[in-house]
């Protein structure tokens, strides 16, 4: 294979006796024949502890992100699960300010009934990173980068140094940079974690999670035992999806990725916006750091803040056509919310804001759709 991207579009290239199928079957079976002297000749047991099934989508993601070992689960969140429940009662966990709401709570959570220890850092300052790891011994580093639904960026190489000098893990939540853009492992990071729901599949008709480690480590052992014990693994049909969508992944993310830098551009032109929020804009106070470690575009994702306020706000969202009213991100069709409302009493999102997610149609169609929704 000539390229990585040669690579995904080929779902590994792959051909499977008897028909040299130039697409994987889907591996059903739960569970695999013994040997009459008790071994196991296919090389596994039961599903949930290792169904093939998960074999290429896995190897596509462990060589996108180039790490060692690829993990797939049910969702992002049984990921994120899975990482928290291996680590040790009351390990320290960093996490950043800004993050993608329902993993906030749900460290809050965990945190409340005393499972994890937990503080916060401001994402787009190292200097508060280095101050919040001398405060405490921790395990484990969060970064989301970048981040739900501010997009603001942490540096990664920067952060994962400090947290290694600390002792400390390196997480990274890619979900929103993709293998495509950001490569946060060849920055120093440990592991990083994609909810494959959004652009790794990329058509919003699945819901699936990965982890991808820089190396084994102990640490990397215990959740391969959390997801075969914790038990939220991917059912063969998803997985069989998450490949087929991502074979078209650099395509897709390399649209949206345009799509989004006009979108941005133009509309940060617009009367009725105070603010747009895209890490390719140059007013974007974290560019540079996008610059530095975002490669070939600078995401689908980008928020607006409506000069008039909340109200506006929802009145814009109530009158698009061509993007639809709808939470998640990263498919080729765009998306659009009032994301205050969607994450509820205590976020720290400001009401005034709108989150799109940047499809593939013609941008042009997207921009006539907001012109007009902006009433301009
Ligand atoms: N991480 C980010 C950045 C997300 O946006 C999401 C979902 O919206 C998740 C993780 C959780 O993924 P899932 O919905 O697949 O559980």
């Amino acid at each position: 294979m000539s390229s990585l991207e040669t690579l995904t579009v080929h779902g590994l290239g792959r051909v499977a006796e008897p028909y040299r199928d130039i697409v994987p079957p889907i591996h059903l079976a739960s569970t695999f024949e013994r040997a009459a002297d008790g071994s196991y000749p296919g090389g596994r047991v039961y599903a949930r502890d290792a169904s093939p099934a998960y074999i290429e989508a896995e190897e596509v993601l462990r060589q996108l992100d180039g790490g060692t070992q690829a993990l797939l689960f049910a969702s992002g969140h049984a990921a994120a699960s899975a990482v928290l429940q291996a680590l040790e009662p009351g390990d320290r966990v960093l996490a950043p300010q800004s993050m993608y709401w329902a993993l906030r709570k749900w460290l809050l959570d965990l945190a409340e009934h005393g499972r994890i220890q937990l503080a916060f850092y401001d994402n787009a300052d190292i200097a508060d990173v280095e101050r919040q790891l001398a405060a405490a011994p921790t395990r484990l580093l969060w970064v989301e980068t970048p981040a739900n639904p501010t997009w603001e960026l942490t540096d990664i190489r920067a952060a994962a140094a400090l947290a290694r000098q600390h002792g400390a893990m390196t997480l990274v939540d890619s979900t929103v940079a993709t293998p495509v853009l950001c490569q946060p492992l060849a920055l120093g990071a440990d592991i990083v974690l994609h909810s494959a729901t959004k652009y790794l599949n990329g058509h919003s008709d699945v819901v699936a999670g990965a982890l991808v480690t820089r190396e084994d480590s102990p640490l990397w052992q215990r959740i391969r035992v959390m997801r075969n014990l914790g038990g939220a693994i991917l059912g063969p049909f998803e997985a069989w999806l998450l490949l087929r969508g991502m074979r078209t992944l650099h395509l897709r993310v390399r649209a949206a990725c345009a799509n989004a830098l006009q979108l941005a551009t133009e509309l940060e032109q617009h009367p009725a916006i105070a603010q747009v929020l895209y890490p390719g804009l140059p007013s974007h106070p974290q560019h540079a750091t996008a610059v530095a470690q975002m490669n070939g575009g600078f995401g689908g994702m980008l928020s607006i803040r409506l000069r008039d306020g909340e109200g506006r706000a929802r009145d814009v969202a109530a009158r698009v056509r061509v993007f639809k009213r709808a939470t998640s991100l990263g498919s080729v069709e765009s998306l659009i919310e009032h994301r205050a409302s969607v994450e509820g009493p205590g976020n720290r999102c400001p009401t005034d804001l709108l989150r799109l997610s940047v499809g593939i149609e013609p941008v042009a169609d997207l921009l006539a759709d907001l012109t007009q929704a902006l009433g301009g």
